[in-house]
């Protein structure tokens, strides 16, 4: 069963009051970190840790974004209700959850068997039913293309072409890009058949696999 009680609701509200200190605006996206049960998606063991504004490990190898992360990306997205997203590394499911919350319709990606299969069938418990993925995403998803937004919640090497292509006009990519120990941040805007890129400073993710990433 799933507890979520006054004590984590307000250990959720602190973590929204140091998102918005350092630098998040976007209400919308504020409020959908306000709701969604971080802790949950955490082992017993690291319970204590679920509303620190850090990455977790979540088995497999794998993390859990850090919320700043998390809330970045999906600002800088503009999601609006409706829009059709790609996500391209589903882990928890927890930044699946935060799109889902404000309203897009969610195609989440899995490479990770044991993940994708966990995910798939604790997320909907929660409420939450994106369409689950399983696969290499650093070469999106073309049946379902094209998207409004692609999120890339994985380091790749470079920005995947593939990704690019699936993207509708006007519509934005968000992915990091960089070497296995940190990456910027490229934001790509698809406007009038341009498409326009804008950097922002470092974060670290764990490497985007496949074959527009480091392989395997
Ligand atoms: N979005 C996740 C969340 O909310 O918990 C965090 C994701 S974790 C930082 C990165 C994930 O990307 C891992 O689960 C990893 O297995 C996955 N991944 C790596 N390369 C991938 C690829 N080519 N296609 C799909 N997923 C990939």
């Amino acid at each position: 069963m799933i507890v979520d009680n006054y004590r984590q609701r307000g250990l959720r509200n602190k973590l929204v009051k140091k998102l918005r200190e350092k630098g998040i605006k976007d209400e919308a996206v504020l409020a959908a970190i306000g709701r969604v049960p971080r802790h949950v998606f955490f082992d017993d063991a690291l319970l204590i840790h679920a509303y620190e504004d850090k990455a977790f490990p979540i088995g497999e190898g794998q993390t859990i974004s850090q919320p700043y992360t998390v809330a970045f990306q999906t600002e800088r997205l503009e999601i609006k209700p409706g829009d059709r997203v790609l996500e391209i590394g589903t882990g928890s499911g927890y930044q699946a959850a935060i799109l889902l919350e404000l309203g897009a319709q969610v195609y989440t990606i899995e490479y990770n068997q044991k993940l994708y299969a966990r995910t798939r069938d604790f997320l909907p418990t929660l409420g939450y039913k994106p369409f689950f993925l399983s696969g290499d995403g650093s070469k999106g998803y073309p049946a379902k293309a094209p998207y409004d937004k692609i999120i890339v919640t994985a380091g790749a090497p470079v920005i995947p072409d593939a990704l690019v292509s699936q993207l509708k006009d006007p519509g934005k990519l968000i992915v990091p890009v960089g070497n296995l120990e940190k990456q910027a941040m490229y934001l790509v805007t698809k406007k009038n058949g341009k498409t326009e890129t804008e950097t922002f400073d470092h974060f670290a993710f764990v490497p985007l696999l496949g074959e527009q990433g480091w392989k395997k």
